[in-house]
């Protein structure tokens, strides 16, 4: 059996074409199926629509958070009830292709334990979402290891192999494309055009989309830590060979120059500096309190459907 696992936040526009469109892909596959639902705390009908289906049809699950949990945590929850051999998460907005399901299966047959899908073609995408993506992947892959595929989403095919080593991962600060990256397993990568968004607006703005990126980078790397170490050093050798310079200019001049600028530069430049290393510290130091709380990733309220 195959699992859907589809996070939803206040998708009642898209939630329509989204079920008719996946129902319709999922009757053309000879594999049994299940669709997950997970409502992550909505505010809209989503979860009205959601109860609707799955009173109609025995294969949608439906699992309701206690209240807006964000797409990580929906996307584990999602894991967590699925019951299938393998896992494709998708988006509720149609901007993954559910044609793109049985291509998945087939080469998941073929012995492959994950199967991504990567957007070759992303001009759907406004180019600010592209370019900042692009750097994302670039200054992320340079520090950090495993490193995540470019331009690939949560949009996979995943063997049940793969989501009970992921189960194991319960941290609180959640990437969930970096923990897939993470734990390996055998990889094939078909390549599609990311569509435009049916219906309802994108849940990820600017800010949020930053808080992800560092977000991921300090869930994966610690070397924004470790470059202090070597910053600090070549400004202590540059300012130790600038206090030799004024020493022996003093031995040999004797003059008692103001030296304002410079003393003013130097104290506003290295604050700035502290402040920097101060402030990385500290997202290093709260991410740590935060997961040694060990709170749970997501509440649910309810579920509906039968889950095993
Ligand atoms: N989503 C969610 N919780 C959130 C935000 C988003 O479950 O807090 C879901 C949303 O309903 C959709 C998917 O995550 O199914 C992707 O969201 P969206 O299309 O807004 O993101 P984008 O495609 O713009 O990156
Ligand atoms: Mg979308």
């Amino acid at each position: 059996m195959i699992s859907i696992l589809c996070p939803c936040y206040n998708e009642e526009k898209a939630l329509p074409i989204f079920i008719q469109r996946i129902t319709e892909t999922i009757s053309k596959i000879p594999e049994e199926f299940e669709i997950v639902f997970v409502n992550d705390g909505s505010t809209d009908s989503t979860l009205d629509l959601l109860t609707s289906y799955s009173s109609k049809d025995s294969r949608v699950k439906v699992v309701d958070f206690s209240r807006n949990f964000g797409k990580e945590a929906a996307l584990t929850a999602a894991l967590d009830y699925a019951s299938g051999d393998a896992v494709i998460p998708i988006d509720a907005d149609l901007q993954d292709p559910p044609e793109l399901i049985a291509e998945m299966i087939a080469k998941w047959h073929e012995g492959y334990d994950v199967v991504l899908a990567r957007r070759a073609d992303r001009s759907s995408d406004s180019w600010p979402k592209r370019f900042t993506a692009k750097m994302f992947y670039k200054v992320h892959n340079a520090i950090s290891n495993p490193h995540i595929p470019e331009n690939v989403g949560d949009f996979r095919l995943m063997d049940r192999a793969v989501i009970e080593a992921l189960k194991q991962c319960r941290e609180s600060y959640r990437y969930m494309k970096g923990l897939f990256a993470w734990a390996g397993f055998r990889t094939f990568t078909l390549d599609y055009a990311r569509r435009p968004r049916t219906e309802g607006t994108t849940k990820f703005n600017g800010w949020r989309l930053w808080n992800d990126a560092i977000n991921s980078i300090t869930s994966f790397s610690i070397a924004p830590l470790t470059i202090w170490l070597y910053v600090g050093t070549l400004i202590l050798s540059l300012a130790f060979m600038y206090l030799a310079f004024i020493f022996l200019r003093q031995l040999i001049t004797a003059q008692t120059a103001p030296g304002y600028a410079s003393i003013v530069c130097m104290i506003l430049f290295f604050g700035g500096l502290n402040l920097i290393g101060i402030g990385l510290l500290g997202q290093y130091l709260g991410r740590t309190y935060i997961e040694s709380k060990q709170r749970p990733v997501y509440i649910v309220r309810k579920v509906y459907g039968d889950t095993k």
